[in-house]
């Protein structure tokens, strides 16, 4: 069996808080498979954000990882140094944020940030890291002539095509992009993921793509992992789960994504009652039986797990 790139296994971050602990991510675990591209999907507050920063070693202190291990390959990750992160980081995994001027130095050329950044992490001369910078741009759809061009220059779909490059640059194993296209027009939306989905998959490389949008789960993703206040509420095929989805949670935010084809567009769409509960009001039991329409007494009065590696719910445990 061809081991996983990533594995997380039982991830807990905790943020110590005036009455105790916060815990925006609490016992999850799953694999990244080679070549394979992962979403996260699920409202603001579930936690997808953060399980990326906790892989990429960016979590904002005082918040820490209080338990689980993050392996990538051979080298287990979650508990290096900050020169050894720094390492992986870049190198071996890389990010793509929504915002490509919080990645990108409006004071220096496109050229100049590309160049340092291969040169920081692969041992070639500043001749070749040039002429692949060159190659990136062209890789990413921006004539090479521009390279000394400023940030400002560009607009925001072909800045967020400069920061694919930049992600790519350094031969990256795993790209975590963390809502790449929320700040892009629709039909740039479509061009920046189709071209990320392009070259990872030219690259060799995995992603974990962070998105609130079950439609761009669907166009971009292979498996997808659904969470709720910090936990996995469903994880699967993106067929599987897009299909067949067995959450309540899942169902509801399906339900509430337009589509043209079932003749949604003017229509009024499916709302899930209620919001994400605040980390420091989680509720007992199943973090989501406030909201839920099937909840019973023992949805409020014990957490379910993840069964068969699948679901987390009472009602798919009583099949
Ligand atoms: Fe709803 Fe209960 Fe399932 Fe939670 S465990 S999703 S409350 S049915």
């Amino acid at each position: 069996m061809i081991e996983p790139l990533l594995r997380v296994r039982n991830l807990r971050v905790v943020f110590p808080h005036r009455h105790g602990e916060l815990v925006p991510i609490d016992d999850i675990s799953f694999d990244v498979k080679r070549g394979e591209i992962l979403g996260f999907v699920g409202e603001s507050g579930a936690g997808k954000s953060m399980t990326g920063a906790a892989i990429i070693n960016l979590i904002d202190p005082p918040g820490y990882i209080e338990n689980g291990e993050i392996w990538l390959e051979d080298e287990r990750i979650d508990q290096l140094d900050a020169r050894a992160a720094n390492r992986v980081r870049g190198k071996r995994i890389s990010m793509v944020f929504q915002d490509p001027l919080t990645s990108l130095n409006p004071l220096r050329t496109i050229g100049d940030q590309l160049v340092e950044t291969i040169l920081v992490h692969l041992p070639i001369s500043p001749e070749e890291a040039r002429r692949k910078a060159r190659k990136g741009l062209e890789e990413v759809g921006i004539d090479p002539a521009r390279i000394d061009a400023y940030p400002h220059e560009f607009s925001g779909g072909m800045r967020q095509r400069v920061v694919i490059a930049l992600a790519l640059s350094a031969e990256p194993e795993l790209i975590i992009a963390d809502e790449p296209t929320t700040a892009l027009d629709v039909s740039v939306q479509a061009q920046v993921l189709e071209l990320l989905k392009k070259l990872c998959r030219e690259h060799g490389a995995s992603v974990i793509l962070i998105t609130h949008d079950m439609g761009v789960i669907a166009e971009t993703t292979d498996r997808v992992a659904v969470l709720y206040a910090g936990r996995l509420a469903e994880i699967g095929t993106t067929a599987e789960v897009l299909n067949s989805p067995q959450h309540p949670y899942t169902r509801g935010l399906i339900a509430s994504t337009p589509s043209v084809e079932h003749g949604d567009i003017g229509t009024h769409l499916f709302q899930i009652e209620g919001a994400m509960p605040r980390l420091d009001a989680l509720p007992s039991g199943c973090a989501f039986h406030p909201r839920c329409e099937y909840a019973d007494r023992r949805c409020a009065e014990s957490r379910p797990d993840l069964l068969q590696e699948r679901v987390a719910c009472w009602q798919y445990a009583d099949g």
